[in-house]
């Protein structure tokens, strides 16, 4: 995959150097979304230090977490270190649907610059002192193949895609400084839940079932609550149409965003009528049974018809990855190394035994951490796997462990 970070170009920045001794601001000519990491990059290169060996590690850092960046699934909530000495940045890939928001945060401890000085011999020293320092959280956008800035975080918190796909979240604390992160990304839902007091636990019947004796598949979820519960809007938008069908009895039309169009049927009863614009949340019927559901419990049909593709599982859009917690966090991990020291172990796709198993390990297999998330700790392998392993199956090895 091609690595791209935006740079302007020297005209563009040079016209804005100019127009910005003229104005006190002139954002309205930036031709894209800003990236704080990137403006951070253009300083260095201002002054002098891009071209720096210190300068190019960094930047390289930057762009070797982009390329070599696995698929996690939100939530995320880790603390790693970067340590003396080590420049490093994190990425963390997701698939977005559009209309899904993100909320990242950073919550960062211990920060120190690290510097070099003469020791009594004459010899250069690697040392550190306690100080501050900026933090870059920036969101690229998989364009083609190439990774497009599209936004950085805390300004855009919470921050929405606005087309369906793979999204990067780079980490990376600026020259020289080290410390200790925790990181917590969740993904919200792209549409509110659209029954009173009621979660995807309530949903009974699914899109794709097959109807009338397997002649159609069923275009919707089928959400179960008791007759008269509230139904709410999904997203703000105009009711497009109501009205009373054989099939759907007492049913909304509305429009959403993203070029979606939303379906509420078997409803007890209307409480909007066509051209009302209603915001998510909002009350716009309430649960019933009517149409060809007469014969089942009162529930409310919802749909999602996309624009150009037809019916979509409404399920993914209703479903967030909100956190659970990871339990209490290590204050540091002894080593970067581990040795697995169980005979059956799994990598796992998240920090439970809920979550996916990507692959076994083997005793006495090496991996290298990134990162902790509560007892468990996120790890790559040497052929280059990432996951989670819990933390009691692995064994510190020491960096002059003869056999590496
Ligand atoms: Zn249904």
């Amino acid at each position: 995959m091609t690595v791209y970070l935006y740079r302007h170009t020297v005209i563009i920045r040079g016209c804005l150097l100019l127009l910005v001794a003229i104005f006190s601001g002139c954002s309205f000519l930036s031709p894209g979304p800003e990236s704080a990491r990137e403006a951070y990059w253009e300083s260095l290169e201002e002054a002098g230090l891009a071209k720096t060996q210190l300068g190019l590690d960094w930047q390289e850092a930057g762009h070797e977490a982009l390329a070599s960046a696995v698929n996690t699934l939100p939530p995320v909530h880790e603390r790693l270190w970067i340590e003396a000495g080590e420049i490093r940045a994190v990425a963390y890939q997701f698939q977005l649907q559009a209309g899904e928001s993100v909320i990242a945060e950073v919550q960062s401890k211990d920060w120190k610059l690290a510097y070099l000085s003469q020791s009594s011999d004459g010899q250069p020293k690697a040392k550190a002192r306690q100080t501050s320092g900026r933090l870059f959280l920036d969101i690229y956008r998989n364009d083609r193949g190439q990774w497009i800035p599209a936004g950085s975080f805390p300004k855009s918190s919470p921050w929405q895609a606005d087309h369906a796909g793979s999204y990067l979240f780079l980490l990376q604390p600026e020259l020289s400084r080290q410390g200790r992160f925790d990181i917590r990304i969740e993904v919200l839902p792209a549409l509110k839940f659209p029954v009173s007091g009621k979660g995807p636990a309530a949903i009974q019947s699914f899109f794709g079932a097959p109807r009338d004796g397997g002649r159609r598949v069923h275009h919707g979820v089928d959400i179960f609550a008791q007759r008269g519960t509230p139904v709410l809007a999904a997203v703000s938008g105009p009711v497009t149409r109501t009205g009373d069908t054989p099939r759907g009895g007492l049913h909304v039309w509305q429009r959403g965003d993203h070029g979606r169009r939303l379906y509420y049927a078997h409803l007890d009863d209307i409480l909007v009528t066509s051209g009302d614009f209603v915001k998510a949340g909002q009350i716009i019927g309430t649960v019933g049974n009517t149409g060809n559901a007469r014969w089942t419990p009162p529930h409310l049909h919802f749909g999602v018809y996309q624009r150009f593709s037809g019916p979509t599982d409404p399920l993914p859009l209703l479903s967030g990855n909100t956190l659970r917690s990871p339990g209490a966090m290590p204050d540091e991990l002894t080593s970067s190394r581990w040795q697995v020291n169980a005979s059956k172990l799994y990598l796992r796709q998240g920090p439970s035994t809920r979550d996916r198993i990507l692959l076994p390990l083997s005793r006495g297999q090496v991996l290298v951490s990134q990162a902790a998330a509560g007892s468990w700790i996120r790890v790559n392998t040497q052929a280059g796997d990432s996951g989670y392993v819990h933390g009691d199956y692995l064994s510190p090895l020491s960096v002059a462990n003869p056999l590496l």
